[in-house]
């Protein structure tokens, strides 16, 4: 058990009420003999029907921070953690106030705005491709003359790739730019305080890099290659596999990046995820964020004998000793599945055949059937993840492949009204 002057070491947990990793959260804080206190995302009064004993605003960080100090007066935090991105930026101001080991609030800016994040690195010296960003209202034909291509456009506050499109040329620019324009109208923005960020294409392979960090130094946990090439129009993820099998240096050319990018970042502490891109000009930060890895993705790494992600973070959070502990040498890898065309899933077969192959852990289909399916760029969802591990990292990717053939996704397409003449 973890004591602390008698008492058992508390982590104060920041949730959104929606996530889905509190549960691995909580239960490696029990395996480790940690006190956990949830501070959700949540009006008080709904707080008060469902007794969740600590509520946050979130987007009030100072009542937020008030609140917790007012907590930690009668019960003592040895450690604060945002679950998701959701909450960084109020675990840097709780982290600061008690003066608790915490990242730059600056940092969680960064990681919610992707201009910031390109203006912060280029002020740290990190190489980052030219970008600029322009407002909304902008007149795309005149914008596609200023910019050189190819070229990427993205929204400054969406993730999961949404609304993020490559253009080759002035044509195909404007074309870009009226779809990601209507999208960020649907959701509620508004054209004079909405910009659209553009910059430089960087060609190249892409890895994901899971790492955490200790005042400052960065330690990598797992390196995943990306082995479908990613070359947009779109940029769906689909396979990560661990350990990376690029050669020693461009592993270590990554880290490095990822260092330097930290530091012009502010991230000084605790799970850091970041995304790159290599070619021969050298490794190019893609977007990095102070937190560990989204989805059902952390569901493959393992940290000795079965230590999940969740508990390598808490002990680290806790002070308690992580240096021996490292990924197990098995590779491993999962699939994202893309929604290939938009619709309505009508059935999913093949499952059990998928889950048969050898190497392959668990098929978990996650869209639900008769609903709609929205594809990238406008969508948000995949259609399910498919895990596997085994000796080496080809015959993972192998397994994750031959899985996803054996699915079959039957998806109905949308039939306008009109079409039917039913209207
Ligand atoms: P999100 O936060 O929505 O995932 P990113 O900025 O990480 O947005 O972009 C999503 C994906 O788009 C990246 O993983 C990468 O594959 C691709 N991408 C983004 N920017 C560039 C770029 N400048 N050049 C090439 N590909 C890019």
């Amino acid at each position: 058990m973890n004591e602390h002057n008698g008492e058992r070491k508390r982590v104060l947990l920041l949730l959104s009420p929606a996530t889905y990793r509190a549960g691995a959260f909580q239960q490696a804080a029990e395996k480790l003999g940690l006190e956990v206190a949830q501070g959700v995302d949540m009006a008080e009064e709904l707080a008060a029907h469902w007794r969740v004993p600590l509520a946050l605003r979130f987007a009030d960080p100072d009542a937020a921070v008030a609140t917790v100090l007012e907590y930690a007066r009668e019960h003592p935090l040895d450690a604060v953690l945002s679950v998701d991105d959701s909450a960084t930026i109020l675990a840097a101001r709780i982290g600061e106030a008690l003066g608790l080991p915490h990242n730059s609030p600056d940092a969680a800016v960064a990681a919610r705005d992707k201009y910031e994040m390109r203006r912060m690195l280029a002020a740290g010296h990190v190489r980052v491709p030219r970008f600029e960003r322009f407002p909304l209202n902008a007149d795309p034909a005149q914008v596609a003359q200023q910019v050189e291509y190819p070229c990427v456009l993205k929204p400054l506050r969406l993730s999961g790739s949404r609304g993020v499109m490559r253009a080759d040329d002035a044509a195909s620019f404007i074309v870009a730019w009226r779809r990601l324009a209507r999208m960020l109208l649907a959701e509620g923005n508004r054209p004079e305080h909405t910009h659209i960020l553009v910059e430089a294409f960087i060609p190249g392979f892409e890895v994901a890099l899971e790492g955490i960090l200790t005042d400052g130094a960065l330690r990598v946990l797992a390196l995943f290659d990306k082995p479908d090439p990613l070359d947009g129009p779109f940029f769906e993820e689909t396979i990560y596999v661990t350990p990376s099998r690029r050669p020693i240096p461009v592993q270590e050319a990554i880290a490095a990046r990822t260092q330097q990018a930290a530091a012009a970042l502010g991230l000084r502490t605790g799970p850091v995820h970041a995304e790159l891109r290599v070619n021969d000009y050298g490794a190019w930060l893609v977007e990095m964020a102070g937190r560990s890895i989204g989805g059902h993705c952390s569901d493959v790494l393992r940290f000795g004998a079965a230590m999940r992600l969740e508990e390598l973070i808490l002990r680290h959070a806790v002070g308690l000793d992580i240096q021996g502990y490292s990924r197990d040498d098995h590779a491993a890898g999962v699939m994202m599945i893309p929604i290939p065309r938009g619709g309505m899933l009508t059935t999913v077969t093949g499952v059990e055949e998928a889950r048969a192959v050898p190497g392959v852990d668990d098929v978990r289909i996650t869209a639900k059937l008769n609903q709609p399916l929205v594809p990238l760029p406008e969508g948000a969802s995949y259609l399910g993840f498919i895990f596997a591990h085994g000796g080496d990292p080809a015959r993972v990717e192998a397994a994750l492949r031959a899985a996803h053939s054996c699915l079959r996704f039957n998806i109905k397409p949308h039939i306008p009204l009109l079409a039917t003449g039913m209207v």
